[in-house]
């Protein structure tokens, strides 16, 4: 029996429990995998280094900066990520940085965006809406539609338009013009600084937060009586508690609770969300790893993304070698097609893309995580609304990224956790 009971050992958890330890409070960590972190750790293969998905920081405030580099120290990268289209590499974000397209395809785009429909926001009923209101059709209709369907594995038109805040650049008509004839050197991604520890991979960012907790690993909670106060753990032991605060997804923990409402059980039903493949290649040439990250547009291209560990920092790879992780999502754990199939289908379009062939390659490795990101669906803030305030009647405390329910960067994720 512990009186303070964490469930995860992500962000989330571990910031509750060393602001409860700062306060001499001591806490217990559960987390079902066999090392700590959540989304924020990382595995290596001969010697090659890999964190589960990308991972930057670029919290604002100096509470947050000053823990996360105490450790090993941060480099920090200017973001100049560029997009993979139908062959063209174009600066991000690609609208104001056509010119490497062919004439014809830049003329649609721009005068489209000329006569783009013109709508209050307040009225805008949906993302594909919005998108064809900021960009025009012709680029909507080629650039974010397609990649709405990678990355959150929706159409546009399903989602709704207020989690959009700063992510999506709205340029002017000045700045697309300017970027159809030259090419643009201004930084326009909406953190004009992304840091990445020196040593370590990114989860060395909360060394000194994880330092003198109690985590107790491969203890995987299965159900929960919020009456006996007690947790149950997949190896039949169970725990106590008096106070308890889980970062568990929330369609998770409404599935482990007892007697949980008819309007609860629909509400976690109805929330909708992606789980992910990473690919990890590890390359013996130093020159492979050309870009800090990619987006790609096409879809005959499995993944969204693709990043280059060895670029966000150099401890990630065995001297003289590169490295790549691409990340590939899906709306439905149920439709995730093979590992081995994916695995070979995005080898085989990075080679082309990013030019290696099978003799490069020393580390091959696939790998799925349940949950990536939340989607913004329709309905998505009533439902959340209708779990959270069950969770809090019957006395449990949710944060971070899936308890919340919201797209929240790993400082955000961190401040739910101090919050509680
Ligand atoms: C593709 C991708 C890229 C991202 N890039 C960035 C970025 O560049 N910068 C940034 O700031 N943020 C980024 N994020 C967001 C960041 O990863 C999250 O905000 C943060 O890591 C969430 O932390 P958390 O503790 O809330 O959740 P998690 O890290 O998911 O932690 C939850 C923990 O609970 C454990 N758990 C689950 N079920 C159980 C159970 N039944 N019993 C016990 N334990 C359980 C899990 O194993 C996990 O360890 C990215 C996210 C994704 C998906």
């Amino acid at each position: 029996m512990s009186d303070n009971v964490i469930l995860g050992s992500g962000i989330a958890g571990l910031s509750a429990a060393y602001h409860l330890k700062k306060q001499g409070i001591a806490s217990v960590i559960y987390e079902k995998d066999n090392d700590w972190g959540g989304l924020c750790g990382n595995f290596t293969i001969d010697g090659f280094r890999f964190d589960r998905f990308v991972h930057f920081s670029f919290a604002p405030d100096e509470y947050m900066q000053k823990i996360f580099a105490g450790s090993e120290g941060m480099i920090e990268h200017v973001p100049y990520p560029v997009n993979y289209y139908h062959g063209y590499w174009l600066k991000h974000p690609a609208q104001s940085n056509l010119s490497p397209l062919p004439t014809e395809e830049k003329v649609k785009i721009i005068s489209d965006f000329v006569r783009r429909p013109q709508k209050e926001v307040s009225a805008i009923k949906d993302y594909a809406e919005w998108l064809r209101v900021q960009y025009g059709n012709y680029f909507a209709e080629h650039f974010p539609f397609a990649y709405t369907r990678k990355y959150w594995g929706v159409q546009p038109q399903e989602m709704e338009t207020r989690w959009v805040g700063i992510r999506m650049s709205s340029p002017s008509l000045e700045e697309v013009l300017t970027g159809a004839f030259e090419r643009q050197d201004k930084c326009f991604y909406y953190a004009k600084v992304m840091k990445y520890p020196r040593r370590g991979g990114f989860r060395s960012i909360l060394n000194n937060v994880r330092e003198g907790l109690d985590i107790r690993l491969g203890k995987k909670a299965v159900a929960i009586n919020p009456a006996q106060k007690q947790v149950t753990f997949a190896d039949g032991s169970r725990t106590g508690y008096e106070r308890l605060i889980s970062s568990l997804p929330l369609p998770e923990i409404i599935a482990m609770l007892p007697d949980v409402p008819d309007v609860v059980v629909k509400a976690a039903q109805n929330l909708r969300y992606t789980c992910g493949y990473q690919v990890s290649l590890g390359f013996r040439r130093p020159d492979v790893a050309q870009h800090l990250w990619f987006y790609i547009y096409d879809e005959d291209v499995p993944p969204a993304r693709v990043y280059s560990p060895n670029l966000k920092s150099p401890d990630n790879v065995p001297e003289g070698c590169s490295s790549l992780q691409a990340e590939i999502f899906y709306a439905n754990e149920a439709k995730v097609p093979p590992a081995e199939l994916v695995l070979e289908q995005t080898t085989e379009k990075l080679k082309q893309i990013c030019g290696f062939d099978d003799a490069d390659i020393v580390v091959k490795d696939i790998r799925f995580d349940p949950y990536a990101n939340v989607t913004f669906t329709h309905g998505i803030y009533d439902n959340r609304e209708i779990i959270l305030n069950y969770l809090k009647e019957i006395g449990i405390e949710s944060i971070g990224r899936f308890g919340k329910w919201d797209y929240l960067w790993t400082f955000q994720a961190f401040k739910t956790g101090m919050e509680v």
